[in-house]
């Protein structure tokens, strides 16, 4: 079940076909670079909020952590209506922050993930974005988005090149949204292309859908995790073991964020007398889970699994 030395020999196989110098580097700590934060369940850095507003579009926006943020701070420029609980349609581009990650000496990955590729962001602010990544190497910019189809056609219309330390992505719920985005992550050529499987709210037959990616061009990052907060909807077990399993099979990183407000805990984690007063769920699986809210639970079969990919020319920075 160890994925380091195992994952690092597949890996040659795989990027030796891809012509892509792409290698895994373990998690570790130390605050002083890039992926500084894998032990603590955050695969990110850094975040860069360049959009405020955005649209649902898949059932993985229910509960979307940015609109409850901003039902938190009305004030914000978030674009919420706190009495409909809804997006009010809003959006606009922050161009005030484009300079923070030139400003920041340290390397860092940065996370784009509210929504670039957002109907209501002009062409001329996502290339005004790419520009400014392009400038600033020594980062890693990790641009996540549900709407991966936008991101291939901007692709295609300015036949952008994709250094190694940008790595595109899309965020993934079910069978059905891999079946509709993971495509067009596959039209982009890049080094590595990051699939957010969180929240998990299916099961996801990975393995085949990453071959695919592989055979395409470029290494995909696989992150998982089940949902969090209030109306969380628990994740069979089982889902994000046959995720891990077919990144091992295939040689791929994977990093397990957590199981958010449902877990599958024992008394291990916690004390019967605590177990007995948590709602449960029990899956089709047999398997069951606890509704243990916001204790952080991370471990997946007694192990945490905080691997990530290192973009070509940054071995350095690890
Ligand atoms: S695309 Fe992202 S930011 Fe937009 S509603 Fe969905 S989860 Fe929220």
């Amino acid at each position: 079940m160890d994925g380091g030395p195992g994952i690092l020999c597949s890996r040659a196989s795989y990027t030796e076909n891809l012509g892509c110098p792409v290698t895994l580097r373990a998690a570790r700590g130390g605050g002083r670079g890039v992926f500084d934060h894998l032990s603590a369940g955050r695969w990110w850095d850094r975040g860069l909020q360049l959009v405020d507003g955005c649209a649902p579009v898949t059932a993985g926006c229910a509960h979307c952590w940015a609109a409850t943020l901003a039902r938190r701070f009305p004030r914000s420029r978030m674009y919420v209506d706190p009495r409909a609980s809804t997006w009010t349609g809003r959006v606009t581009f922050n161009r005030t922050a484009l300079d923070r990650p030139m400003r920041c000496r340290r390397p860092q990955a940065w996370a784009l993930w509210n929504d670039l590729c957002h109907p209501g962001v002009t062409d001329s602010d996502f290339l005004a974005t790419w520009q400014m990544m392009t400038r600033s190497p020594r980062h890693v910019f990790i641009l996540l988005t549900k709407r991966p189809e936008r991101l291939e056609a901007l692709h295609r219309r300015y036949c952008l090149v994709w250094p190694g330390h940008i790595w595109p992505g899309t965020s993934i719920s079910t069978q059905r949204d891999a079946d509709r985005n993971l495509p067009f992550l596959a039209g982009i050529p890049s080094a590595v292309k990051v699939i957010s499987y969180e929240p998990a709210l299916g099961p996801w037959q990975a393995g085949s859908s990453c071959l695919g990616l592989v055979l395409g061009h470029g290494l995909p990052w696989i992150i998982a995790g089940g949902e969090t907060g209030g109306g969380a909807r628990p994740a069979d077990p089982e889902w994000f073991r046959h995720v891990r399993d077919s990144c091992i099979a295939l040689g791929l990183p994977f990093f397990f964020k957590g199981w958010g407000s449902w877990a599958p805990v024992a008394s291990a984690d916690l004390s019967d007398r605590v177990l007995a007063q948590l709602a449960t769920c029990e899956h089709p699986s047999g398997a069951v889970s606890y509704r243990v809210g916001n204790r952080k639970f991370r471990s997946l079969d007694g192990r945490k699994w905080d691997q990530c990919p290192a973009s070509p020319g940054r071995a350095e920075d690890f």
